[in-house]
């Protein structure tokens, strides 16, 4: 028996990814494609001991940022840490591609005001080797990566491009602008974008606090973009919107012909709002009756809260938009925790206001009650009794005083936990609802985004760990829980080639043990071009993660491989 394989991965639970139940088999690996998989008898070149273990599909994520990132990082971290080995980012209408020379600090300030990546970091990092979506595409393909990235065509960008500054001003768009883009957006399809994203939110601003240059796009434009896809019959659309402008059936309706007449899938983000409790299930009740009438619409949602990680190390906590807080918040952290405790400083913030100066658009929508202290372990799911708010009751104090001396516990390295979204009755109840829907999308990870104060990329850790194993209200299958990450991502994304474990297939592969699987606590990194700042969260019980057949990490410390590549439409890796 002589060597028959690149890799061999002998004897674990493998669950394939279509949602079966696991069978004992090994996988042998050639080329970078799985080819067998069952008893194995031949060596491999190299081997993996799996028994005890559950071998996975790598993880695919369909809804990133890392089209800064991707640029100047051969490592995709967090989402590279998470078993996670394709991504999709470009989403939210926002990017770097097309640009003319002119508007690089126009695209920059919007993403640094949408996605919180700091615009030194991208002045820095990204360089504009580009000016089309396909000279964008042609630099991501230069650079190896520790995982295989997709791109959307952002609509900010695009509109940017064709309209100037009518687009900043959120003017609607002409006939001859609306051809344009839908050109443009047919070329960067053609080219290998896997399609287009746009944002209806009011919660898009640039850092200036002008809104996305998309919020206010007519349906005529929408409907025009959408027929670029349907004009060479590939690509799918990404939205994020509100849904109250001016109700969620108005602009459920307004999407869904975009859907009818273009024959395009649509991807959306849907989370439980705590200020519209009801808007989520309208939501998904109405892209379920699409679905069944034949019109591919589907939500994507997080599998835990939208979580906010307030801290004097990160860009937000409770008292950024105070004058007196703006006036330290540049200090090194010893000497802001120094200047936090001055009795005299203290007593200014607190009675400042918050709101009004406050960068974060979402600021009156974080509440007392859904705050928390961050535990380490990092506890998603914390008790009522344990808000902010309730200790406030409890001790005679205001929620403020609570959460101002919270930020300033261990020399101002903790995090205060709000939940911005999806735990309005302080359960997960919404989430296990969407997760037991087939239409739904398990997504919203927002991976290389919102650095300064979320740590989501760890999503698909949390989807197997809290939802296979320590939810105390009962668990979900782990295969159901791995098909949701993998062959289901990868169809809702156009990709064919992976996201199954099957000979023939692309060999992502996770192999995990389970029993020890674990998120470690987010912790602030400075390690972005120019020393900016991010958030990083590692996990425990990643065994390996392989990509196209190389092992990329092993027991969650990156091999230096880089086997990751750009992945382009309609042509498998
Ligand atoms: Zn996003």
């Amino acid at each position: 028996m002589g060597i028959e394989a690149d890799l061999v991965i002998r004897g674990g639970a493998v669950i394939d990814g279509t949602g079966r139940d696991p069978i004992q088999a090994d996988i042998a690996v050639k080329d970078g494609r799985i080819a067998t998989i069952g008893e194995v008898r031949g060596s491999g070149r190299e081997e993996i001991d799996a028994r005890g273990r559950v071998v996975t599909p790598g993880f695919i994520d369909v809804h990133t940022h890392y089209d800064g990132q991707a640029v100047w990082d051969s490592q995709l971290a967090p989402s590279s840490q998470h078993g996670v080995t394709t991504v999709v980012m470009g989403n939210c209408g926002v990017g770097f591609a097309p640009v003319r020379a002119g508007d690089h600090e126009t695209l920059i300030e919007l993403m640094e005001g949408v996605e919180d990546i700091p615009g030194p970091v991208l002045h820095q990092g990204l360089e504009f080797r580009w000016e089309s979506f396909a000279e964008y595409l042609d630099v991501l393909e230069t650079k190896p990566r520790d995982i295989d990235v997709c791109a959307l065509v952002p609509h900010a960008a695009v509109r940017v491009y064709i309209m100037g500054k009518r687009a900043l001003d959120l003017e609607p768009a002409n006939q001859g602008d609306i051809a344009a883009m839908r050109a443009i957006v047919a070329e960067a399809v053609r080219a290998g974008a896997f399609g287009f994203s746009t944002s209806r939110t009011i919660s898009h601003k640039t850092l200036k606090g002008d809104f996305t240059p998309t919020l206010r796009a007519q349906e005529d434009e929408l409907t025009g973009i959408a027929l670029g896809l349907r004009d060479i019959g590939a690509g799918f659309l990404e939205l994020v919107s509100d849904w109250n402008e001016p109700d969620p059936e108005t602009e459920f309706a307004l999407v869904r012909r975009v859907v009818e007449r273009s024959g395009r899938p649509l991807l959306f983000s849907l989370t439980a709002r705590h200020d519209r409790t009801e808007d989520w299930r309208k939501l998904l009740a109405l892209s379920n009756a699409a679905a069944a009438e034949g019109l591919p619409i589907r939500p994507v949602f997080p599998p835990r809260p939208i979580g906010i990680l307030l801290g004097l190390q990160g860009s937000q906590n409770p008292f950024s938009g105070t004058d007196s807080f703006k006036a330290i918040a540049h200090l090194p952290l010893a000497e802001k925790v120094a200047a936090m405790r001055d009795p005299a400083v203290r007593t200014r913030i607190l009675s400042e206001d918050r709101v009004t100066g406050s960068n974060f658009p979402l600021i009156t929508r974080l509440s007392f009650d859904r705050m928390f202290p961050f535990s380490d372990p990092p506890d998603y799911t914390p008790a009522r009794e344990n808000s902010i708010a309730a200790a406030a009751a409890r001790e005679g104090r205001t929620p403020e005083e609570v959460a101002y001396d919270m930020l300033l516990a261990d020399e101002g390295h903790g995090f205060i936990f709000a939940a911005l979204t999806n735990y309005a009755d302080y359960t997960l109840g919404p989430s296990a609802e969407l997760l037991r829907h087939p239409n739904t999308l398990v997504g919203l990870s927002d991976g290389g985004a919102h650095v300064g104060f979320i740590s989501d990329g760890s999503f698909p850790t949390f989807l197997l760990t809290y939802w296979g194993r320590d939810r105390r209200e009962g668990t979900m299958p782990l295969p159901e829980l791995v098909r949701r990450q993998t062959s289901d991502s990868a169809r809702a994304a156009g990709l064919s080639d992976r996201g199954v474990l099957a000979p023939g297939m692309k060999a992502d592969i996770n192999v995990i043990d389970f029993d020890t699987l674990a998120l470690e606590r987010p912790g602030m990194v400075w390690d972005l071009p120019g020393g900016g700042r991010r958030l990083l969260q590692r996990a425990r019980g990643y065994a390996a993660t392989i990509v196209g057949g190389t092992v990329t990490y092993r027991d969650g410390e990156a091999t230096g491989a880089l086997p990751g590549r750009l992945v382009r439409s309609g042509a498998p890796a």
